[in-house]
């Protein structure tokens, strides 16, 4: 008997995974383990509509969900894994039940970082469903302030939420703007005037030292110059760590999470996908590891698509990352790869109309284009950029 494949994590790039398996004529066995007791729901509206209670949370699925059956997926809820060995593709379970595998598909994401010190009520990561609707019991209750610590994009989206609800919002951020460590200070600016215009308490540039308590329950954000916050819900959106602790003595090559070749490989027969994995883009020529929801679908059928490779060269995940945010009535979209010292080239609009598109420029490489409620301008300017990431055509797009 052949041993199965198994996919471990059966969210967007777990699932994407399987589906690519099977579209390729892959036949066999395939086993999800993940280690949630109910299938992860859709991430996205997580922070934005089912925090909002403008969607109920059975409506937040994630794409493939009504699709397992056909996938022929043994989805096995509530299984932890806990350990994995490169060398005999032994996987063992937190309850010490083992698997073997003829390939594995590492999905397994990434986990929210917390603040350190005693766990607090009142005190919030977004995640999973639980997460959010553990916030939204949270908000209804009417808090008289909100805090949130980081102003990332979950962070920054939360903070729209809350004050959408009408609550008081309190944004901190310990970089001088928004979202520096991966856009240029000129967007994170605008996304700090964006929130400010909406009546949120912005602080830029701020440490924060602790939480303050009274009794179990969170009561206020200690800065580190001393200031006190008060704050009966505090949510903590600080980036993530990408989940591979049970990979530590598995042979399978960790970095910035797994660490793949171009092709989602990190070791023979076993590939990563989504959040949790790095590899080389080659149309960049960087490594990268992106933490999108588009991303993690199309990684996540590379990395099938390698699996069925078996031992050949297997095919390049050469890719322009594309991701949108929602803030207020304002839709963010990004498609590429820029970093916070590329130059940034208005194309069209104004920060001050808070309706734009720039294109960020490295030497004579447009590295992507981010719009404010300029769909068309990004989509267009994705369909050059998977061509080639070379300057003139961008520029000539919009001129
Ligand atoms: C609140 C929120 C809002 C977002 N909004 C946007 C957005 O607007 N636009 C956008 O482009 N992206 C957005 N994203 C990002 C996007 O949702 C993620 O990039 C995507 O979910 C990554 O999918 P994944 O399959 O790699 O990992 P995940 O979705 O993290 O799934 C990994 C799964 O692996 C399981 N797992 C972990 N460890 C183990 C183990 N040891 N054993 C078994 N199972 C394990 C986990 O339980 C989890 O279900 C958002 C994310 C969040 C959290």
């Amino acid at each position: 008997m052949v041993d199965p494949v198994v996919v471990v994590g059966a969210s967007l790039g777990g699932l994407s995974a399987v589906d690519a398996l099977r579209a390729g004529g892959h036949d066999g066995d395939v086993v999800v383990l993940e280690a949630a007791d109910e299938l992860p729901s859709d991430r996205p509206p997580l922070s934005k509509q089912v925090l909002a209670g403008t969607m109920e949370p059975a409506a937040a699925r994630q794409p493939l969900a009504a699709r397992l059956e056909e996938l022929r997926a043994d989805v096995r809820l509530g299984f932890r894994v806990e350990s994995f060995d490169v060398a005999t593709r032994r996987i063992r379970g937190a309850d010490g039940t083992e698997l073997q595998a003829s390939g594995v598909v590492v999905a397994t994401g990434a986990a929210p970082r917390r603040l350190p010190g005693p766990e607090l009520a009142g005190v919030h990561v977004v995640r999973t469903m639980d997460d959010c609707l553990a916030l939204k019991a949270d908000l209804d209750r009417g808090p008289d302030r909100v805090v949130v610590v980081g102003a990332g994009f979950i962070g920054a989206e939360v903070a729209a939420t809350c004050r959408e609800l009408g609550l008081e919002v309190t944004l901190l951020e310990g970089a001088p703007a928004p979202m520096v460590r991966v856009l240029p200070v000129e967007v994170g600016s605008f996304v700090a005037d964006l929130h400010r215009s909406h009546g949120v308490d912005v602080r830029l540039g701020v440490g924060v030292d602790g939480l303050e308590a009274d009794g179990d329950r969170v009561s206020g954000v200690r800065l580190a110059d001393g200031t006190l916050v008060p704050a009966q819900v505090v949510v903590v959106g600080i980036g993530v760590v990408p989940s591979t602790d049970w990979l530590t003595d598995s042979g399978v090559p960790l970095g910035n999470g797994v660490t793949c070749d171009e092709t989602c490989l990190a070791a023979p027969g076993v590939v990563a996908a989504g959040d949790v994995a790095e590899w080389l883009n080659p149309h960049f020529g960087e490594r990268m590891r992106v933490e999108q929801w588009e991303h993690a679908i199309e990684q996540g059928a590379a990395a099938g698509r390698r699996l069925l490779a078996g031992d050949g060269p297997g095919e390049p995940f050469a890719s322009v990352p594309w991701f949108w945010s929602d803030q207020y009535d304002r839709k963010l979209q990004m498609a590429g790869r820029p970093s916070a010292t590329d130059e940034v080239h208005v194309l069209e609009g104004s920060f001050a109309e808070q309706r734009f598109a720039v294109a960020f420029r490295r030497g004579d490489r447009c590295t992507g284009v981010l719009g404010v409620n300029r769909p068309r301008h990004v989509v267009q300017a994705r369909m050059r950029l998977v061509e080639s990431l070379d300057w003139a055509p961008i520029e000539e797009l919009f001129s």
